[in-house]
């Protein structure tokens, strides 16, 4: 039967994604290492598997896709090769194509917050919005790791370069993300603002609580919302 097989280009990209590691959250395992027999060689037992069955029949099949698109990085997850064998099991029923998108999209999230830790400051992005008649500060942790001591150090009213008020509010820790949309909402900032209020935030990225210039992120510029647009 034919198949719609991965070029070894796009086996490459996929491994190159995962830093060789297993995509499956519990598992998690390298998929490249020392052969201990010949220095010349190294064991590579990861699988650049199919999200959508790579032929007629096969385990999460969709006719709609065109071969390009059923060959394509897009179209692939890398697992270790246990992990390869068991989503397909039983046509692949209990692994649907949307888990292995979100085992896909959160191992690459996490390869590139490894790679880059203490290197990017990813910030926090957010913004203020107003709700029940207040202003509330709305964050978003893209990472997977928490942000501790989360300040919010001056306000300022949109199209107005001074500040509006110098102060500091502590908000605490930024929990990490759970899934992609998750946002932290922090109490309300304050209700009697005329205009729409930016923010600037600080937070550390360690759990040491002394303040030092080195550990904080950036100062970010909220960008706002408005709660209709
Ligand atoms: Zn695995």
């Amino acid at each position: 039967m034919a198949r719609d097989d991965f070029s070894a280009a796009v086996k490459r990209i996929l491994a190159d994604r995962a830093a060789y590691r297993c995509s499956n959250p519990d598992c998690s395992k390298i998929t490249i290492g020392a052969s201990l027999e010949d220095q010349s060689k190294a064991i590579r037992p990861g699988i650049a598997a199919h999200i959508k069955g790579a032929s007629i029949g096969g385990p999460r099949y969709d006719a709609t896709q065109t071969g390009e698109e059923r060959s394509s990085a897009s179209n692939g997850i890398w697992l270790c090769g246990g992990c390869a064998g068991m989503i397909d099991k039983n046509d692949g029923i209990d692994f649907s194509v949307l888990l292995l998108r979100r085992w896909k999209e959160d191992h690459e999230l996490q390869t590139f917050t490894d790679l880059s830790k203490g290197i990017i400051d990813f910030g926090l992005t957010g913004w203020c919005e107003e709700s029940g008649g207040a202003w509330k500060l709305f964050v978003k942790n893209p990472t997977m790791v928490p942000f501790y001591d989360l300040v919010v150090s001056g306000f300022k009213m949109e199209n107005c370069n001074e500040p509006f008020a110098d102060i500091e509010i502590v908000f605490g820790t930024v929990p990490p993300r759970q899934t992609m949309d998750d946002t932290t909402e922090y109490s309300r900032l304050h209700s009697d603002m005329f205009g729409h209020p930016m923010v600037e935030l600080e937070y550390t990225d360690s759990e040491d609580k002394h303040w030092r210039r080195d550990r904080f992120g950036k100062l970010t510029s909220i960008p706002h919302r408005r709660p209709f647009d």
